[in-house]
């Protein structure tokens, strides 16, 4: 039965990970995974959520399941973080919503979706993307189109490329879009670049598919959801796969929410009962704790405030580890600048495999071979040897 299953690829992240815990060297950074890490390297566990958990242990009651498409709560408060409380499409009716095992399974569920919907659309995916979409893609069968989105020799969005790409794109196509802190690039678009895209998806009858993993780690909850809102302004239809693993730092509780804009309220309830039935023949209904505990912190005013602040924190960390590092570069007469202008925890150095080996063979640097960076590995004290180690290694 399985003699034809071939040996699994060791995972590229995984690998920096092995790598990093062999590496005998005291002094040695790990930048691969992307998880956010406190000053001290700790992905802890944020307050907000040790005191939602404390209450959550003596408020819960019952381990029975919950519905196919998740925890009501959850999902009503999920729904106006994403697309704010006073979303026409959420006055309408017309968002139908389900909680899903993280980030991934929302996007999972919304390429079944599309599948189950029928009308099997190609799906435009920019380069490069979060290593995960093109595979999930390929899963689903889906024809897969390339839209050049950043260059990473020269580090600038490639706008008018993806806008003339796109402008090929044919009515029902969909368009796959992070909606903010792009992974591997941290480059996003700004305010009058969102409102060109959306006036072509819109001018095309294009449907775009959000991945949204990163809500308040870029400028802010509001700010970040931008494009996203925008567009649910103006468009009849569009997917947006919501995580909250980086927001609430939920990582393997695999919480997540897709939503639906649909044409109108009709259509919402049929699209939500076919995301209950894909919830049952794929995992019959998603993991309850991380999503209590968000429903927990979000219909609370004072845990909101606190988790508020929090994320905050996490992001201006990430924010003073960029400045600093340009900072340090300049010294260094290494010119780097574009890293500040860059937002959330990546961002992905024009440098060869051979390159990132010499980083970690020679300095105890250890990234994956694409030079992704996690932003949240460095401290204020690395930055030093960093920089001085990426002249050497020749960036
Ligand atoms: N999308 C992007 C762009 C990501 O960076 C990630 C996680 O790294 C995900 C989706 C998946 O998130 P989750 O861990 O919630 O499945």
């Amino acid at each position: 039965m399985f003699q034809n299953l071939p040996l699994l690829k060791p995972d590229a992240l995984m690998l920096v990970s092995q790598r990093f815990r062999a590496d005998p060297r005291e002094h040695k950074l790990d930048l691969g995974v992307g998880v956010y890490r406190d000053a001290d390297g700790n992905a802890s566990i944020l307050q907000t959520i040790k005191q939602a958990e404390a209450k959550l242990l003596e408020q819960q009651m019952s381990k029975a399941y919950l519905p196919a498409d998740g925890d009501k709560d959850f999902v009503r408060l999920m729904r106006q973080m994403v697309l704010g409380n006073d979303a026409p499409a959420l006055a309408d009716h017309r968002v139908a919503a389900a909680q899903c095992p993280g980030g991934t399974g929302s996007l999972h569920q919304a390429m079944a979706l599309l599948k189950k919907a029928g009308n099997a659309p190609v799906v435009w995916v920019g380069t490069p993307t979060w290593p995960n979409h093109i595979p999930m893609l390929q899963h689903h069968r889906f024809e897969i189109r390339t839209y050049d989105y950043f260059d990473l020799a020269t580090q600038s969005l490639q706008f008018d490329r993806m806008m003339s790409a796109l402008g090929e794109a044919k009515a029902g196509d969909v368009v796959l879009l992070h909606g903010v802190c792009h992974n591997p690039t941290g480059a996003d678009l700004d305010q009058s670049q969102w409102a060109a895209l959306t006036n072509l998806v819109e001018a095309r009858s294009l449907v775009p598919l959000f991945d949204f993993a990163y809500q308040g780690f870029g400028q802010g909850s509001h700010e970040d959801a931008t494009g996203v809102r925008m567009m649910a302004e103006r468009l009849p239809e569009m997917l947006i796969a919501a995580s909250c693993s980086k927001s609430f730092g939920l990582y393997r509780e695999r919480t997540g929410i897709l939503l639906v804009l649909c044409e109108n309220s009709a259509q919402a309830t049929a699209t939500t009962g076919a995301l209950q039935t894909l919830a049952r023949v794929n995992f019959s209904n998603p993991p309850a704790h991380g999503a209590e505990l968000v429903r927990i912190i979000l219909s609370d005013a004072g845990l909101t405030e606190q988790w508020a602040t929090e994320l905050q924190q996490m992001r201006e960390r990430v924010g003073e580890i960029r400045t600093a590092l340009v900072a340090e570069a300049e010294e260094q007469s290494l010119d780097i600048g574009y890293v500040a202008t860059q937002t959330g925890l990546f961002t992905t150095f024009a440098l060869s495999e051979d390159q990132t080996s010499r980083l970690a063979d020679e300095h105890a640097i250890h990234m994956p071979g694409t030079g992704r960076i996690n932003m949240s590995g460095l401290s204020l004290a690395d930055l030093p040897g960093f920089v001085t180690a990426l002249k050497e290694t020749g960036l």
